[in-house]
């Protein structure tokens, strides 16, 4: 039996979530979904944001749908999401950003980079070490060139090789990768690469780049697309994959039924494509369209539906009885 772990981790995971595991629910009433309680709000409660055995029940799981998960600016307080990404090897984030005359997926390595997690605060001096690996490097790009072969064979480095030597590194790996399997490439420095998207989007297919440029890229091409309410992401490894949003926690307006469940609905079509499922991703994205075509729109898109509403308005195109918990 194909089994999902659901984690609504904190905030606004609490609200998005419940709407996109409903959709997936319609669509495969056959699937087992079983909750794992990790995050902030655990950590409150019990002291430990996510224990051996919470990795342990996301390893059982054929994929992983994820809301978000608060990380406080804690000197001590290790982030939870680095954690599982790391623990269940996810290191290929893909995120696509998606619009009438564009179609972008950034390619973002998820296990190293900046996020290394080998950093230490003294009194005088912090550190965050850079790391950035042939093995990381070459599995990343094959990920990316894999994805191009799909979609218009197009890849684009981004990096920032003229200051920092991990990225000649970064830049020189891609680019032998990409002649190795014939590909058509080209290398930008990541931040004229930021403006040149939000330009000429449509001069772009694929972009591949390390860890923190990467989630940086992702959340200004979200401008595109109207914000971060409405981009998904998926997390691949070689055994384990997790689909979240790319927005966070999202503090601001937890709790409020403001939130737009778009990007969640989104990684649950991506979590059905990656389990084989292309019909139902399809089906959860064509409902999306006709609720927002027929004017219901959450109030980061300019309208003034809740979360609750809009999401039973997806639901409800998808075939079933508005009535989202
Ligand atoms: P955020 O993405 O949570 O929010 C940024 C802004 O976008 C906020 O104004 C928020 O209200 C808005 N926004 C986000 N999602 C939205 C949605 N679905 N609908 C409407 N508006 C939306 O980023 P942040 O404020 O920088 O971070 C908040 C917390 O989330 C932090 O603790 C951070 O560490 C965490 N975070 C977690 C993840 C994750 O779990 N993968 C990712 C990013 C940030």
């Amino acid at each position: 039996m194909t089994r999902i772990a659901i984690v609504e981790g904190d905030g606004i995971g609490h609200e998005v979530i419940p709407v996109a595991q409903q959709a997936l629910e319609l669509l495969h009433h056959e699937f087992e979904y079983f909750p794992v309680d990790v995050g902030y709000g655990r950590w409150e409660q019990t002291g430990c944001p996510c224990a051996d055995g919470d990795i342990s029940a996301l390893k059982t799981a054929d994929a992983v749908l994820f809301g978000a998960i608060t990380t406080p600016p804690m000197k001590d307080y290790q982030s939870v999401v680095l954690r599982i990404r790391k623990a269940l090897d996810l290191y290929a984030n893909l995120r696509p950003v998606k619009g009438d005359s564009f179609d972008i997926v950034i390619v973002r390595e998820n296990t190293e980079g900046l996020y290394s997690g080998i950093e230490e605060i003294g009194p005088d001096r912090a550190t965050t070490l850079r790391v950035v690996t042939r093995t990381g490097t070459e599995r990343i790009v094959r990920a990316a060139i894999r994805c191009a072969g799909q979609r218009r064979g197009k890849l684009t480095i981004g990096h920032k090789a003229n200051v920092l030597k991990s990225d000649v590194f970064f830049r020189d790996i891609c680019i032998e990768e990409a002649k190795k399997a014939g590909v058509t490439y080209n290398d930008k420095f990541i931040d004229a690469l930021a403006l040149d998207v939000l330009q000429h989007p449509q001069a772009y297919d694929v972009i591949v780049t390390t860890n923190i440029f990467g989630d940086i890229l992702s959340d200004v091409s979200s401008y595109l697309v109207g914000g971060l309410g409405l981009v998904p992401s998926a997390n691949i490894g070689d055994r384990y994959a997790l689909f979240e949003p790319v927005h966070g926690s999202a503090p601001d307006i937890a709790g409020k039924n403001i939130a737009n469940p778009i990007a969640a609905l989104r990684s649950a079509a991506m979590l059905l494509a990656n389990l084989g499922d292309q019909e139902g991703a399809v089906r959860i994205e064509s409902a999306i369209s006709t609720v927002l075509s027929s004017g219901i729109m959450t109030r980061d898109i300019g309208g003034s539906a809740g979360t609750r509403e809009f999401g039973g308005a997806v639901l409800h195109a998808l075939g079933r009885d508005p009535a989202v918990r």
